[in-house]
């Protein structure tokens, strides 16, 4: 059983008719038994459609053996080795079938358990059923485009000289107030709670709070710093109390970081980041995203299209707000200067105002993080954000202060206690320069690419307040 040699029907599909004898490992997906023929359709993760196989009964002069034990084992998703050679297919939809002459039940899967046996379930259904639901059509081609995307998100940053770094997943600090945290220790809680006793932290593994990190940006911007241009690509984790279609607690971003590297740099490279993204999907994942567009989100194909060959306009802030506030529409969440834009203002925008993707800069300080690099008319910081039609935000980032005394300034003023961010400032003491990033949440970038509707169905096993199954 070498892996190198082995077929795998996405080649196999595009293969000529042939005399040679081939051997497939895959899983059944139906059956068609009849008197003199059986046809199957096999599925083994490498592409959307499987491949069509025959058996055919009559006797005839091949010497096909007596197959019908072996038939009639075969279920809706039993493993199976068949064996046989590919000949032209007569049905539509496909060039090639192969016609069987010999066929090994590896593992059955019986029809009065196997809980995937009609055509097509809901994804809330499937959900319950997260390690199986990787064999449904959806759910494979989610999980291939998902592939696809993070191979390209790498090729993307290693084309351009980016090092990925590993950013550590416990951290001391709430790097930046950016969410509500998951505590981590090692201290016996339940006996802490028996004995009433005080929490003392000297006694916990680290010796002091700990926590898993909400983003990677801070450690990396100590890279950027040293080797020039960093990203980062793991898994984050929030709180999130909030029960919507867009929130996990456990998720996967893409955080650049770049030293000499100012905001219209950074929007430079997040335009171009998001074009190679679309780009890369269509091109290598055509039949996925045909699929995406005719059963989950009708136009998603031209739709991506049209972004991935997009100039992504860039307005500030400030500009985006009267826009908003002469709209000829009314808004749920009210607009005026200093709010902080809700996903109908951002669809607005994108959708309608500009009706492309866009990049809104400049936003007022009050509503950023500490780390945003104070423009000189004291209200608003080198923030950006990259809006696309249908979703709004895909990115968010900024140009970094790096002006050691305005950072403890903004420290102060916003009352995070200096000492814990002493090595962070040592970034501006020591050799300090221009430098922006951005972050992008891999499954909220997923469920833009496939259009599929909740968060939980773009990746593997989703983790979510109330739900750690699997
Ligand atoms: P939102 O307002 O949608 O909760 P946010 O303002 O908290 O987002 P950031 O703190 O800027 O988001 O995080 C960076 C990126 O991480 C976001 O643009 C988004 O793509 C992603 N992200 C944030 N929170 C989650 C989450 N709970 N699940 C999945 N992705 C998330
Ligand atoms: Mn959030």
């Amino acid at each position: 059983m070498s892996y190198t040699t082995r077929k795998r029907i996405a080649q196999l599909r595009e293969t000529d008719p042939s005399d040679e004898l081939i051997e497939i490992f895959a899983w059944v997906r139906t059956k068609r038994d009849s008197k003199n023929v059986c046809f199957f359709e096999l599925n083994d993760g490498s592409s959307l459609k499987g491949l069509q196989a025959i058996i055919d009964k009559a006797p005839n002069e091949s010497g096909t053996p007596d197959l019908q034990d072996e038939i009639d084992r075969m279920q809706t998703g039993c493993s199976i080795r068949v064996a046989g050679r590919l000949v032209e297919s007569p049905g539509k939809g496909q060039s090639v079938e192969l016609a069987c002459t010999d066929l090994e039940i590896i593992g059955e899967a019986p029809a009065d358990e196997y809980p995937l046996q009609k055509k097509r379930h809901s994804f809330e259904f499937l959900r319950e059923i997260a390690h199986l639901r990787g064999r449904t059509n959806t759910f494979g081609a989610v999980m291939r485009v998902r592939n696809e995307l993070s191979y390209a998100v790498h090729r993307f940053f290693q084309d351009r000289g980016f090092l990925y770094i590993q950013t550590p997943i416990i951290t001391a600090s709430d790097a930046e107030g950016a969410g509500a945290l998951f505590q981590v220790t090692t201290m016996d809680l339940d006996g802490l709670a028996r004995s009433g006793g005080p929490v003392d932290y000297q006694h916990d593994f680290f010796g002091k709070p700990a926590f898993l990190t909400v983003s990677g940006q801070l450690n990396a911007e100590a890279y950027a710093t040293a080797l020039e241009r960093v990203y980062t690509f793991g898994p984050t984790f929030r709180a999130e109390h909030s029960n919507t279609t867009r929130h996990l607690a456990e998720f996967w971003m893409i955080e650049p970081e770049m030293a000499f590297c100012d905001l219209e740099c950074n929007v430079e490279l997040a335009a171009d980041f998001v074009r190679a993204l679309l780009s890369a999907v269509l091109e290598r994942s055509p039949e996925d995203m045909r699929f995406f567009d005719e059963r989950i989100e009708k136009g998603i194909f031209a739709d991506l299209e049209r972004v991935a060959t997009s100039t992504f306009e860039h307005m500030t802030y400030t500009d985006a707000i009267s826009a908003l506030e002469t709209a000829p529409r009314s808004f749920d969440y009210p607009v005026s200067w200093g709010i902080d834009l809700q996903t109908e203002h951002e669809k607005y925008l994108t959708d309608e105002y500009i009706k492309g993707p866009v990049v809104v800069t400049d936003y007022p300080k009050e509503i950023k993080a500490f780390y945003m690099k104070q423009n000189p008319d004291g209200k608003t910081v080198r923030a950006m954000d990259v809006l696309v039609p249908r979703l709004g935000e895909i990115i968010g980032g900024s140009q970094r202060e790096e002006d050691h005394d305005a950072l403890v300034t903004r420290i102060e003023e916003m009352g995070l206690p200096r000492e814990a961010y002493s090595w962070y400032l040592d970034l501006r003491r020591f050799g300090t320069v221009p430098h922006s990033g951005f972050g992008l949440g891999f499954e909220r970038l997923v469920r833009y690419v496939t259009g599929m509707q909740n968060i939980r169905d773009v990746i593997p096993f989703p983790r979510a307040v109330g739900s750690a199954e699997f």
